[in-house]
């Protein structure tokens, strides 16, 4: 993930009722009971995409490894029947080398005039500068969580799409050279996602609306209302956070506030203007999670139940769509 901007300052959010899911629905009226709509999300096909990653080493932008891991990554999408469109392009990093990167474009149905944005980043921080260990600060992050969760879960929906029919179309990308940045560089995370809003493929870019998947794999992962978010999609907020509530998920997606993140979905709004939030782990007690930006942050962190419960959500949210 990237830089928090501000204080973080978490608040109850009062106007906020969450709907009642048929298991926690204690009223009499049982046609209140909620049924769920979705096909079912595959945990374990997930943790599996995970790891596929994982076992390319870390990702890191324009590093070897992360070119094979490109091509898997392009793959799979075909193999589910995306359209698939791959974006070079060179950046500048916060030390002013130019770097090449990759941001890989799948869309499902692209006849569809009503589409929905999946993002995530695909790449490794390249510095575990995070981890209590000094030694260990300079090494590369294996971003297990921090990249690869948010990719496994997508393609995971993309697997599950192909499979049963959508009338909407679902557009996924995976944005390289979001973890290369340094808080006391402005605008130096998220540069491939800066790329693509600069250089947007489809051109024109439009969806209804976007949700960007950041650190969606880890053990005792619960996601709040980030304050960007609510700025740029809080009626998206409600619609995923509503979704998860009525499949009885409200104890991970809870409804509380928190402070400003740069993550993707700032730059995916701020030059297409469609209504983007942020799904990342964030804890009321513990914050970002322990394994975050340090040698960690593998295979060991990563749980079947938080992959359920935000890939049935996603599943629910697009199902839903007309
Ligand atoms: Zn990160």
């Amino acid at each position: 993930m990237a830089v928090i901007v501000t204080m973080l300052f978490i608040t109850n959010c009062t106007n906020d009722t969450p709907p009642k899911s048929s298991s926690t629905d204690t009223s009499s009226n049982s046609t209140s009971i909620y049924k769920q709509v979705s096909p079912m999300f595959n945990a374990d096909s997930a943790y599996y995409f995970i790891k596929k990653q994982v076992e390319f080493g870390p990702r890191v932008t324009a590093s070897s490894e992360s070119i094979k891991c490109s091509k898997w990554i392009v793959n799979q999408f075909k193999k589910y029947g995306a359209d698939v469109i791959v974006q070079e392009g060179s950046v500048t990093n916060w030390d002013k080398r130019k770097i090449n990167i990759i941001n890989i474009i799948a869309q499902t149905n692209t006849k569809a005039t009503k589409r929905i944005l999946i993002t995530a980043h695909w790449d490794s921080r390249p510095y575990a500068d995070n981890d209590p260990i000094e030694s260990n600060k300079n090494k590369p992050v294996l971003a297990a969580d921090d990249g690869g969760s948010g990719i496994g879960v997508m393609l995971e929906l993309a697997r599950v799409i192909q499979e049963n029919k959508l009338d909407i179309g679902v557009d996924f990308i995976c944005f390289d050279a979001e973890d290369l940045g340094k808080p006391e560089y402005e605008d130096s995370y998220c540069l491939g996602t800066q790329y693509w809003g600069k250089n947007q493929l489809p051109v024109n870019y439009k969806a209804s609306y976007a949700i960007n998947l950041d650190m969606v794999g880890g053990k005792g992962a619960k996601f709040v209302w980030e304050k960007n978010s609510i700025d740029q999609g809080e009626a998206t907020l409600r619609k995923v956070w509503e979704k998860a509530a009525l499949l009885g998920y409200s104890d991970i997606f809870q409804y509380l506030q928190l402070g400003q993140i740069t993550d993707d979905h700032v730059y995916v709004h701020k030059y297409t203007q469609i209504p983007a939030i942020d799904l990342i782990h964030f804890n009321q007690q513990t914050g970002f999670p322990i394994w975050w930006h340090t040698v960690n942050d593998d295979m060991t962190n990563i749980d079947n139940n938080t992959l359920k419960t935000v890939g049935q959500t996603l599943l629910e949210v697009i199902y839903s769509e007309k």
